[in-house]
């Protein structure tokens, strides 16, 4: 049996309904076999980056997993394309994103998959949600160069 690992998964949806989305997508990951949810942020709102559409909705859980990181990857595209995710252009408006964070301290840099997510130390929607449930995960100077982001934490 494979080790436990600690991964967290980024989730964003702008499009309908996107906090039912979010958290419906949260419900859709901790069904996954092979993962446990352990925690889960707040629902926060945020303007699209390099993007349009209305505002986005996004949070971050942590999952224990005995799944290898692609595996995870691809059953979080199967939860992306039940969402009724279409991929028409790059960054376009979407019912549904799921990203891997972090999995564990895996480092990986095919196209594909790459570990940590490229992108996660630029966005204030991601390193907020992922310092609320997991403060280790994200370096003090990290937060501070995202600080002109706006971004609010939704009512429960
Ligand atoms: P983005 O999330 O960058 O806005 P997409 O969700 O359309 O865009 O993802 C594009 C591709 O990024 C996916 O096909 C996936 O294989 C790849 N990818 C690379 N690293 C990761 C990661 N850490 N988490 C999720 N997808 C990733
Ligand atoms: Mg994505």
């Amino acid at each position: 049996m494979r080790d436990l690992t600690t991964a967290y998964i980024g989730l964003g949806a702008n499009l309908g309904d996107a906090c039912a989305a979010v958290l419906q997508a949260v419900q859709d990951i901790a069904a996954l076999d092979c993962v446990v949810l352990t925690r889960q942020s707040s629902l926060y709102a945020s303007a699209p980056v390099d993007s349009h559409g209305p505002d986005y909705v996004n949070a971050v859980v942590e999952v224990q997993t005995r799944l290898r990181a692609h595996e995870l990857l691809a059953q979080l595209q199967a939860i992306e394309t039940r969402a009724g995710r279409l991929r028409p252009y790059r960054n376009a408006p979407r019912t549904l994103d799921l990203d891997i964070l972090l999995f564990g301290d895996t480092r990986m840099d095919s196209p594909e998959l790459m570990l940590p997510h490229p992108r996660m130390a630029q966005r204030a929607f991601v390193l907020v949600p992922l310092a609320e449930i997991a403060p280790q995960a994200v370096a003090a100077g990290q937060m501070q160069a995202v600080q002109g982001q706006t971004i609010r934490k939704l009512d429960a």
